[in-house]
Order: structure tokens, then C-alpha cells, then sequence
């Protein structure tokens, strides 16, 4: 579904992302891999096209949509993103949440829509309340729910899982898995947890100082690291 070329992004000048390339396939779930600060939500921003790209292209089903002077729409990108602070609208009931990016919906489908999400995050009967009324990882669901309420082709997830203890994330890793199979989504989730990179995605991608390091399947990864950096950060030393 997405093709990174060649991608370096930056600020006022500084690049923080330097010549990234990889692909995402149709249903895979890909996971953006590295230590804090080497730039995983500046990539990840600019995926979603928040950021302007310095060199290189990002395709969508072959189409592309960024390049250093051309930027489709974020809203028309069909890709969906869930944020590294949870950020639901604390104003609006959870219905109104998930259902917020459907406002160009008809009514009846969209409440349908919101329905059936909330049935499949394990929520249901949770439409008239407010996000200060749920847990932690009951908001995460939620935000997950708002993301993937516009059927994204891809979904963005920024640490999704930073604010919740190891065994509220172990509910969620292989909920997510079966709800993004059953959407026929293709995800990028971003982590510096090896472990959660490990057990969600089938590709990982190892990124230090905003370079790809290495490419590979969660065993090639952890048995065969390519580079010094990826063996010492995967805890093999040297
Ligand atoms: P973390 O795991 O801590 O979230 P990260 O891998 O997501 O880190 P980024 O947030 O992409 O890292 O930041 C990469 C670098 O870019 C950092 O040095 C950061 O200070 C810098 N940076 C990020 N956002 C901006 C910005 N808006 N303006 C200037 N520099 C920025
Ligand atoms: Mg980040």
C-alpha cells in the first residue's frame, strides 16, 4: 500500500529523517523501531502529511502523495492516525468521538458505523459517556475506534500503548491485530519497545538517528541484525 523513496525530513533546514526508504504491504503491520529522539513521529508525521519532505517521495497504492513540493491533503491521504497522548474530544460523548471524522456520512450509516466499531473494540453501550468516565485503556480503544471510523487504508499509531501498564497491553496487541485484519487495514505503529515492535508487526523497521538501519521480519531483526546499532539495541550487545 505505501512506498517510502528516499524520504528526509527535517526542520528550518536540520534533517532529522535522512534518506528513508521501505514498503508496506496491503495488510501488513509495520513497526517503526528506535531509541527517543531518532525521529519515528517525524517520519510518521509526514506519512500523514504534516511535514513537508526535503528529498525522496511517498506512494500510496502507486500514487504518489508527497514529494518535496507536493503535499496531498492529510484528510484526503485515507490514512488514519492515533496520536502519542491519547487526545480524545473531552467535550463530546464517546459516539461523538469515533463518529467525528464521518461528518460527510449519512446519519443512519454513521451511527450504524459507530455501532459496529464499538462493538468491536468490546465497548459497547459506552455511547453516552465521556472520555473522563473511562480507563486508560478503554480511551485507547476509543481513539483506536475514531481512527479506523473512516476506513483508513493505513493507520498511523504513535506509542500507542506508552500510558498503559504491560498487562493492559497485552490485552490490546492482539485485539488490535484481529481488528486491523478484519478492517483489511494495513498499519505503521511507532515504538522504541522492542518487545511491542516484536509482537505486533510483521515487518520492523530499526531507525537510529534518523536512519533505517535495518529492514526485516520480527526473526531476521532479532537473529540476524545487520549493523552494530541494531544488535546492541535489540540487547545482544557486541
Ligand atoms: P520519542 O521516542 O521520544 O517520541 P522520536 O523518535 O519520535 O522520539 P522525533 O519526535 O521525531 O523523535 O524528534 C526527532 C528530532 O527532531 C529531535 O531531535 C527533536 O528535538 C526534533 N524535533 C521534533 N519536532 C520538532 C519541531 N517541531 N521543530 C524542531 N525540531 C523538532
Ligand atoms: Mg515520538
Amino acid at each position: 500500500v505505501m512506498t517510502l523513496t528516499n524520504v528526509s525530513v527535517g526542520y528550518s533546514g536540520s534533517v532529522v529523517v535522512e534518506n528513508a526508504s521501505f514498503q508496506l504491504s496491503e495488510g501488513q503491520i509495520g513497526c517503526l523501531l528506535g531509541p527517543s529522539g531518532c525521529g519515528k513521529s517525524t517520519l510518521l508525521r509526514a506519512i500523514a502529511g504534516f511535514e513537508i519532505l526535503m528529498s525522496g517521495d511517498i506512494k500510496m497504492d502507486g500514487k504518489v502523495i508527497s514529494t518535496p513540493s507536493y503535499g496531498m491533503n492529510p484528510e484526503h491521504r485515507k490514512i488514519g492516525m492515533v496520536f502519542q497522548d491519547i487526545a480524545l474530544f473531552p467535550h463530546l460523548t464517546i459516539a461523538q468521538n469515533i463518529a467525528f471524522g464521518l461528518s460527510a456520512w449519512p446519519k443512519e450509516s454513521a451511527e450504524e458505523r459507530v455501532a459496529y466499531l464499538l462493538e468491536l473494540v468490546g465497548l459497547s453501550g459506552f455511547q453516552m459517556r465521556y472520555p473522563h468516565s473511562l480507563s486508560g485503556g478503554q480511551q485507547q480503544r476509543i481513539a483506536l475506534a475514531r481512527a479506523i471510523a473512516p476506513k483508513p487504508k493505513l493507520l498511523l499509531m504513535d506509542e500507542p500503548f506508552s500510558g498503559l501498564d504491560a498487562k493492559l497491553r497485552e490485552e490490546l496487541v492482539p485485539d488490535i491485530r484481529k481488528i486491523l485484519q478484519h478492517e483489511k487495514m494495513s498499519a505503521l505503529l511507532v515504538t522504541h519497545d522492542q518487545m511491542e515492535a516484536f509482537s505486533m508487526a510483521d515487518q520492523v523497521f530499526v531507525m537510529d538517528a534518523g536512519v533505517i538501519h535495518q529492514t526485516g521480519s520480527p526473526y531476521q531483526i532479532y537473529h540476524e541484525p545487520e549493523t552494530r546499532f541494531v544488535a546492541s539495541f535489540i540487547g545482544h550487545g557486541d
